[in-house]
């Protein structure tokens, strides 16, 4: 490929990789080759984690003033599935009636292309250089326990003394059409363990016993009650939702001495990791009074909220959308989380990539329209960042 390579051609080189998590299988090199042709510095960088497989990553730049814009993304994908119910191969790359087919092909293989086009273009109409410093931050691990990816890689960054000013993750994050929604954050996540203790004992005698299953019951119904707040100016309001119920008892004669639910908060702006958990303990203690003996065990969380707020550079970004699209996208910070949580740490960033609608099911695909209209927005990002 050369310096001039269309988002098509990067994207099918990328698809025909079978780069699925842990595997790279040459995805990364293809970047790494067209990067290097433009003039970026790049590192392959290699995290290793006991239990995990070892995971390439790349970072690569050009320029080394201010401002910086980062592109990030994953070139890992989720498996197939069965092959052979994919109209076209998983890995083939294959254009069939104007739709490019392949795992990855929006989840998030396309995206990446459609950036490192739209930065080759940029760079050839301004004597290969920007006005400011161009990254891209690219992670093998993504998709699957994550540990050797996006996390480590921002650390090393910052170690060799790498700041960003702005970040675009290309992340799939239109819902209908290209153009509809821009992701500037996503709600946190805390899950924990509802731990009620009773005492076992013979159903015959429950004056002997104390029976756990009511009280929880109880509890979860006045942590499911209560809201957790209103909604925030960008977000909808946290909601805390119990997941299971578990006595583990196979007897139909015995109390059993301890009953435990599962839940799962997804929460807003209006809280932390630590406020949440104190307001929902403070609840817990004000349900259980005297008599329940209850605890909490929270889970290990590493999903904190965030929200980039709207203003210069989401104005930009949206100006870039409305100019090709004629849309003006929604900022919404609805859905799972993502990668962009652990950059939103060390700059702002927003997600804004291809159409997710078919995203890790049989058949992933978009239209190479959509690669055409996505680079000729980042373009035009590009265009505007560096005025
Ligand atoms: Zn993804």
């Amino acid at each position: 490929m050369t310096a001039t390579a269309t988002a098509l051609e990067i994207a099918q080189a990328l698809l025909r990789c079978p780069s699925v998590t842990p595997a790279d299988a040459g995805a990364l090199g293809v970047l790494e080759a067209l990067l290097k042709d433009a003039g970026f510095a790049t590192h392959r960088v290699t995290f290793s984690e006991p239990g995990t497989a070892d995971i390439d990553n790349l970072y690569a730049r050009i320029g080394d003033a201010a401002p910086h814009l980062c592109f990030a993304g994953h070139t890992d994908v989720v498996p197939p599935g069965d092959d052979s119910a994919w109209s076209h191969g998983a890995f083939s790359g294959d254009v069939a009636d104007g739709l490019l087919y392949g795992r990855g092909a929006v989840d998030m293989k396309g995206g990446i292309a459609c950036a490192v086009a739209a930065t080759l273009d940029y760079l050839a109409a301004h004597d290969g250089k920007a006005k400011g410093s161009i990254s891209f931050l690219i992670t093998g691990d993504e998709e699957d326990v994550a540990v050797n990816g996006t996390v480590k890689l921002l650390q090393w960054a910052a170690e060799r003394g790498e700041t960003f000013d702005h970040c675009i993750v290309g992340e799939p994050s239109n819902v209908e059409a290209i153009g509809d929604t821009i992701k500037i954050g996503r709600r946190g996540s805390q899950s924990g363990v509802l731990i009620v203790d009773g005492q076992q004992g013979h159903v015959a005698y429950p004056h002997r016993a104390a029976n756990p299953i009511p009280d929880i019951a109880a509890l979860i119904t006045a942590l499911n009650d209560e809201p957790l707040d209103q909604g925030s100016a960008q977000f909808q309001p946290s909601n805390l939702a119990f997941t299971s119920v578990d006595v583990g008892n196979p007897a139909t004669n015995v109390i059993p001495a301890q009953a435990r639910a599962k839940f799962n908060i997804r929460f807003n702006d209006h809280h932390t990791q630590e406020s949440l958990r104190a307001l929902v303990e403070q609840r817990l203690a004000a349900a259980c009074g005297n008599r329940i003996r209850a605890r909490i065990e929270w889970l290990p969380s590493n999903a904190d909220v965030f929200v980039t707020k709207p203003g210069g550079f989401t104005d930009l970004v949206s100006a870039s959308i409305a100019n090709i699209t004629g849309r003006t996208p929604e900022l919404n910070t609805g859905g799972g989380t993502s990668d962009a949580r652990f950059i939103a740490k060390y700059c702002p960033v927003v997600e804004f990539g291809l159409v997710g609608q078919t995203m890790h099911q049989i058949d992933e695909r978009t239209p190479v329209s959509d690669l055409d209209k996505l680079t000729a927005i980042y373009r035009g990002v590009l265009e505007r960042y560096f005025r």
